[in-house]
């Protein structure tokens, strides 16, 4: 059977944007709901992530005209992965899929329909992964690939070019509210989560109205928090510097001993260049390896399932009874 769909979509000051995102993805579900690809009780859900702007009335005027429409209200400005959290999580238990999509539309909203095919195929998540990004600025584009190629080399299980454009079915947003941590990386976390995934690329496409909600100064903290969320990597990089600042201390601490003892330094240099050279080669090794234990109180805080059971055999009751 065709599955029921929610469609979560995030929305920041976009009151230019948002009648046409909205008509656009009803012809769209119009169509897919008369050609038996998705049931008629999908949804369309808009979270309104504390805009300044008229969003929330638009909502609000669209959810009370049309019942496939849904709206959540967040409080305040929340940030992008926070908005699609509360859009998931508010309709947890009641689709088969979910589809997280940006409201500006970059993302071609025809990869809808090979998302839900995958899902037909057993895909538990299936990645967007944006395969042409000529519409982006040159800026854009260097900065997201670079984005992308750190957050892998630094061990963060991004997929590449996929953003937060993806399928998730039932089961994985259940597991994604075992994920206990405040600052939810999302397209971090799913990775983590394993399941049988799939791929469906597309060509990013241009915003058609208003501006971006991204500017460098966002990007900046979300890659960061991206980073910190899982890698230790520049933690430990703190201790191998103190590590090899350790043996140039060791260095110069023989310069400075050799100088003194054939007479070439005024007194009191080596007194004071010594001791030094000597403390803050061990600092930094000293603050390297606290960095490694906070890093492990890190780990223990965000209380992350050590691991995910996908399926297992169900026990008759009376059956484990008998075995006792
Ligand atoms: N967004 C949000 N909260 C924010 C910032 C952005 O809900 O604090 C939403 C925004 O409305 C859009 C999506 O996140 O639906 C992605 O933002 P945008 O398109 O501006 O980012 P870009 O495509 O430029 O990276
Ligand atoms: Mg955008």
């Amino acid at each position: 059977m065709s599955p029921k769909l929610l469609l979560v979509v995030p929305c920041y000051n976009e009151q230019e944007i948002l009648q046409l995102t909205n008509q656009k993805l009803n012809a769209y579900f119009d169509n897919l709901i008369s050609r038996g690809i998705i049931r008629s009780e999908s949804k369309i859900c808009y979270v309104n992530d504390g805009s300044k702007d008229s969003t929330w009335d638009i909502i609000e005027e669209l959810s009370s005209n049309n019942s496939r429409i849904l709206g959540v209200k967040l409080s305040k400005n929340y940030g992008h992965q926070n908005a699609l959290l509360a859009g998931l999580f508010e309709y947890k238990g009641i689709f088969d899929c979910y589809i997280s999509i940006d409201a500006d539309l970059q993302d071609d909203i025809n990869a809808i329909e090979p998302m839900i095919d995958r899902y037909n195929e057993g895909a538990a998540v299936v990645y967007g992964v944006r395969d042409d990004r000529s519409n982006d600025s040159f800026f854009k584009r260097v900065t997201a690939e670079t984005f992308y190629k750190i957050m892998l080399k630094l061990g963060v299980p991004v997929v590449y070019n996929h953003a937060d454009f993806r399928l998730i079915n039932d089961q994985v947003l259940e597991e994604l509210t075992h994920y206990r941590e405040v600052n939810m990386f999302i397209r971090g976390i799913i990775p983590t989560i394993g399941m049988k995934s799939a791929k469906v690329t597309y060509k990013r496409l241009e915003r058609e109205a208003g501006e971006t909600k991204y500017p460098v100064s966002k990007m900046v903290v979300f890659a960061w928090n991206g980073v910190t969320s899982f890698s230790t990597v520049p933690m430990r990089m703190v201790l191998w510097f103190g590590i090899i600042n350790f043996f140039v201390a060791v260095a110069i601490g023989l310069y400075v001993v050799i100088s003194q003892e054939m007479g070439h330094t005024v007194a009191g240099w080596t007194s004071t260049v010594l001791p030094m050279a000597f403390f803050s080669g061990s600092n930094m090794i000293a603050i390297g390896l606290i960095g490694e234990y906070i890093g492990k109180i890190y780990e223990e805080v965000k209380a992350r399932p050590r691991y995910i059971v996908e399926k297992s055999s169900d026990l008759n009751i009376s059956d484990s009874k008998k075995n006792i």
